[in-house]
């Protein structure tokens, strides 16, 4: 059996606040603001997996006004989900996500990105795409306000 999932998030951009996407620190002018680490495609990325598991959302099994998650690495979040999904019997079969940030590039981070992903998510590198886009200088990605991200994953019972 298969299951389909999506996921989506955004953080505002700020000063004074690391840049973490996918796991790697971006170095960056501007931060993502957030009740932990605020990885926009970590987030993204549990939603999509709690979507194919039907588990409702990140924001419920997380509650941001937990003080334990303050600043928390969301990559413990993603291996909590993971944990989830593999007492359901399931495992990945392929990830696709988009994040959309103005500045900087972030061509140069996708391979950390993907290797990171994929060694809490317990696959292969192979299995998980990242792509970058700009907001070509328009709405809140554009205009460096926001950092968006999208994720789909396919999951298979073992
Ligand atoms: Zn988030």
């Amino acid at each position: 059996m298969f299951r389909i999932g999506l996921g989506s998030d955004i953080h505002r951009l700020v000063e004074g606040r690391p840049l973490v996407i996918g796991g790697v620190r971006i170095e960056s002018e501007l931060g993502a603001e957030g009740h932990s680490d605020a990885d926009v495609l970590v987030h993204a990325l549990c939603d999509a997996i709690l979507g194919a598991l039907s588990l409702r959302d990140i924001g419920k099994q997380f509650p941001s006004d937990e003080e334990r998650w303050r600043n928390a690495e969301s990559f413990i979040f993603l291996k909590y989900v993971v944990g989830l999904m593999k007492d359901k019997g399931f495992e990945i079969v392929n990830v696709d996500s988009t994040v959309h940030l103005e500045k900087p590039k972030l061509r140069p981070y996708i391979d950390e990105m993907r290797a990171g992903i994929a060694e809490v998510l317990e696959t292969d590198p192979n299995n998980v795409n990242v792509k970058a886009k700009t907001g070509e200088g328009v709405d809140a990605v554009g205009e460096r306000r926001a950092v968006r991200a999208d994720a789909v994953v396919m999951l298979a019972k073992v």
